[in-house]
């Protein structure tokens, strides 16, 4: 089981460096890497912010009465680490903890210690992988309160057993699930579910008063967002990126990185920056390319090898949206070709 998760992991790994080299290529903007046919285009709304240096175990004040604590996990997928956040109400000395982490001894007794002199009322989880919701049951037997937020991990026949199936937390049993609009409350603090799939099928954002967006792994600031099918969806995902532009929450919160400011262009340079893809997608099909193979090493020229199947899995939930919208005809096989 270590040895397969190791092996996930490191796939999730590359998933994400796709993203960093990405954004490396054109000195921080994350456009797309150019090959010969199909020139990188500009995208100035999406600007990536790595320069997110967190103390871990301490918690940091990052909005009115809420804390962030980053948990020492570190890595190419989760960058510093998962950023736990705490929503406290002053009059009532109550508390809800966001995304409490992985399983990590130093993490919880980090999170309980800020706890100190409130009552912990929800354990609020945005989705079901591993680096945000298994500390949950710890942190429950620890300090109380109820779990609440996003639906139990379902593993589709298809991806039983490959892609990153490892990945996700299969033990997640919330005490309630929470639905689009579902909201609950500390003192007269509100938190209010924003259906979000796409990252993952079950992916919550949580709305703080009607100004904060707690955005999980749907937006993050640092890097785009691993969509790997079949628990990660493409069309999904660009809906919940539309859905957002229509909300009114002015800053976003990320369970990976600082916090964005002026979210809304970000948001619209994400949407463009998959479209951009997605166009690079369609042209090597109309080349005469039919595998994701083959596309791999056209669309990422400049990628290390090593990446390339986490670049596939890209590939492969681009063209799944293409064939959903009927566009491209798969013929089963791992073929496809433009309608
Ligand atoms: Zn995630």
């Amino acid at each position: 089981m270590a040895g397969l998760r190791a092996e996930v992991a490191n796939r999730l790994d590359g998933g994400t460096r796709i993203a960093e080299v990405e954004g490396r290529s054109s000195r921080g903007n994350l456009a797309l890497t150019s090959n010969s046919d199909q020139p990188g285009a500009a995208n100035p709304g999406l600007t990536l912010h790595t320069d997110f240096a967190p103390t871990y175990g301490a918690p940091q004040a990052v909005a009115r009465n809420v804390v962030r604590i980053v948990c020492e996990n570190p890595s190419p997928f989760t960058f510093k680490g998962t950023g736990t956040l705490i929503v406290t109400d002053e009059t009532t000395k109550q508390a809800v903890v966001v995304d409490p982490g992985p399983e990590n001894a130093a993490h919880l007794a980090a999170l309980t210690g800020a706890l100190a002199g409130y009552t912990l009322r929800h354990i609020l989880v945005t989705h079901t992988h591993r680096d945000h919701s298994p500390l949950a049951r710890v942190l429950q037997e620890t300090a109380g309160g109820s779990i609440m937020g996003c639906a139990p991990y379902v593993a589709s026949a298809e991806g039983a057993g490959s892609g990153l199936d490892a990945s996700n937390d299969t033990d997640y049993a919330p005490d309630e699930e929470m639905a689009d609009g579902d909201t609950i409350g500390i003192g007269s603090r509100r938190l209010t579910a924003v259906a979000t799939p796409g990252h993952t099928a079950n992916h919550l954002c949580f709305a703080l008063d009607e100004d904060i967006l707690l955005c999980g792994d749907h937006v993050m600031g640092w890097s785009t967002t691993v969509i790997a099918p079949p628990d990660g969806h493409m069309g999904s995902y660009m809906a919940s990126l539309e859905k957002l532009g229509a909300r009114a929450e002015t800053r976003y919160l990320p369970a990976h990185g600082a916090m964005i400011e002026q979210p809304h262009r970000f948001v619209r340079g994400l949407i463009t920056h998959r479209r951009q893809r997605e166009t690079q997608i369609r042209k090597r099909l109309e080349a005469g390319d039919h595998t994701i193979a083959e596309m791999v090493p056209r669309l990422y020229p400049q990628l290390d090898t090593r990446l390339h199947r986490a670049a596939a899995l890209s590939v492969r939930a681009h063209l799944d949206d293409l064939v959903e919208r009927g566009e491209v005809v798969s013929d089963g096989a791992d073929r496809f070709r433009l309608r």
